[in-house]
């Protein structure tokens, strides 16, 4: 791993455990085999810091600890403000800290340091605030008007909330995940990525110190094939938040369906941004190029599929190769780096299978990808920004490469470009670009997806929830109003008074 010297000691100290220990009711722990696994710096390609390895008997012990904190902590039962107060606490906490977990972040996915202490970090303090101060500011017993009859709902927190994420965003969406899970006053187990568990254990360090009672909230590192599938397997787990791919969404999906567990799945996307001839196209040209390459193509909703009105494409497409040859790539730390490395080889393997595959397929290079060399790291999963074109059934251009590779289609119409982007098996996010705002809406309607953007693309306000169909997943997202009521079970309470 690389600059040492520019870690904070308690990164240091945090990384430099032998192992780092997972974290269960309240403890910290080494996994009941005393298995461990090592994370790696993708920028360097080097070991990172050793980590407990979480498997069956470890998520049983951490099931168990929720279960036991949501029936006596008092975090369920607690008032929703005395909780939210505590919700607030951890967010302060997450702030101060910031450069400890943003310094875990970049080192443990490679995304540049700025990043993830300018977006990912303040993102899990906001979304803690949201919900803790949306749950303040919400009814849960609501009187119900029938005749012959007193009746009113009341919602209830299920109980323990297993949550399985991935790895391209691991700080960022364990606040989109477990902040409406808490705040509804249920416990979690949360198995991060084993590409990416640090800074989801460092945050735990954060917990124990808001106040938060033991075993609210509880983090088993490990593999998908085994602390994963035991943990969406488990039957004492109430609620499934799972957010990764739609291969692992179906095991976890039937994996809870065998116990009529109810299930959020948060999967990939294959999201087309459509612009019309009637754009500033240096700037649309510069939005999307920021967007493919935004932490390094490695995001379930960015613009892969470009469709680009024939009157611009001459202008567009020379206009976004230029600025796609620019993006200085480099280890995380350099303060100069716009574009880190895939998370791991495995991912970068597979970023370059899929050019190859295209390729094969009869896909045009217009930017040739491939692999990157950073001369300081020779050993870093760095790969180049790609453009492709060619025709929509390639397989660049269908299936997710979650890789820094725009598939560029050109369009002469509304319909035509309508039906090019609802072609998609994903329906997760897209976006539409013109000045002509009527226009805009009616395209941002017909696209068949979760989220339809205008004039921007990832954009993702509180408040406003973010969910996929199809093959991008189901159970009514994240971010939104919504989400507090999926971990809340609704109780109808009935009184005959005729
Ligand atoms: P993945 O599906 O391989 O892994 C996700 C998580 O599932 C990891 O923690 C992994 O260990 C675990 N897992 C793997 N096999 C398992 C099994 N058999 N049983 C239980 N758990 C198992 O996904 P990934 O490679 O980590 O992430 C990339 C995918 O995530 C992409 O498809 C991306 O689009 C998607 N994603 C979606 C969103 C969203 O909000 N929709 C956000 C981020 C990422």
């Amino acid at each position: 791993m690389s600059k040492q010297k520019d870690l904070h000691p308690a990164v240091k100290e945090f990384m430099s455990q032998s192992p780092v220990k997972m974290y269960i009711g309240g403890q910290w722990l080494g996994s009941a085999d005393k298995s461990t696994f090592q994370t790696l710096d993708p920028g360097g390609g080097s070991p990172l810091a050793t980590v407990a390895q979480g498997k069956t008997d470890d998520i049983d012990k951490a099931v168990a600890a929720a279960r036991d904190a949501f029936r006596t902590s008092g975090w369920a039962s607690m008032p929703v403000n005395d909780r939210a107060v505590l919700l607030h606490r951890l967010a302060d906490l997450v702030d101060k800290h910031c450069d400890e977990l943003a310094q875990l972040e970049s080192l443990d996915v490679g995304k540049p340091l700025a990043c993830a202490k300018t977006i990912d970090i303040p993102n899990v303090a906001q979304t803690l605030r949201w919900y803790a101060d949306f749950a303040v500011h919400t009814r849960l017993r609501e009187p119900i008007p029938v005749s012959g009859h007193e009746a009113r709902q009341v919602r209830f927190p299920y109980g323990v909330a297993a949550l399985v994420l991935p790895w391209n965003f691991p700080m960022l969406l364990v606040g989109w995940n477990l902040s409406p899970a808490l705040a509804a006053g249920n416990t979690a187990v949360i198995k991060p990525a084993e590409d990416t568990p640090l800074s989801t254990l460092y945050f735990c360090k954060l917990v124990q110190e808001a106040g938060i009672p033991a075993g609210v909230v509880n983090v088993v590192p490990g593999y998908g094939e085994t602390a994963g599938k035991a943990l969406s397997e488990h039957p004492r787990i109430n609620r499934m938040g799972f957010t990764g791919s739609p291969e692992v969404g179906r095991l976890i999906a039937s994996a809870c369906g065998k116990n009529l567990v109810p299930v959020k799945l948060e999967l990939g996307g294959k999201g087309a941004a459509v612009v019309f001839d009637d754009v500033d196209v240096d700037n649309v040209a510069q939005q999307l190029v920021a967007a493919v390459s935004f932490n390094t193509g490695q995001v379930c909703c960015t613009a892969t599929r470009w469709m680009l009105h024939e009157k611009i494409w001459d202008k567009f497409v020379p206009a976004a190769k230029e600025k796609m040859q620019a993006i200085r790539i480099g280890h995380g730390f350099a303060s100069d780096t716009e574009m880190g490395p895939a998370v791991s080889e495995k991912q970068q393997q597979r970023i370059l299978g899929y050019l190859e595959k295209g390729q094969a397929q009869g896909a045009d290079a217009i930017l040739p990808g491939g692999k990157a060399e950073v001369k300081e790291y020779p050993q870093g999963f760095y790969v180049k920004p790609t453009l492709l074109t060619g025709d929509p059934d390639n397989i660049c251009c269908e299936e997710e490469i979650f890789g820094p590779v725009a598939y560029l289609i050109k369009f002469k119409d509304e319909d035509e470009v309508v039906e090019l982007v609802n072609r998609s098996n994903y329906g997760l996010a897209n976006s539409v670009w013109t000045d002509d705002l009527e226009r805009a809406n009616r395209v941002a309607e017909a696209m068949v997806a979760g989220n339809s953007w205008i004039n921007a693309h990832n954009v993702f306000p509180h408040g406003v929830p973010y969910a996929g169909v199809n093959l991008s997943g189901f159970g009514g997202g994240v971010l939104g109003p919504d989400t507090y009521f999926d971990y809340l079970r609704p109780q109808s309470i009935v009184r005959p008074t005729a």
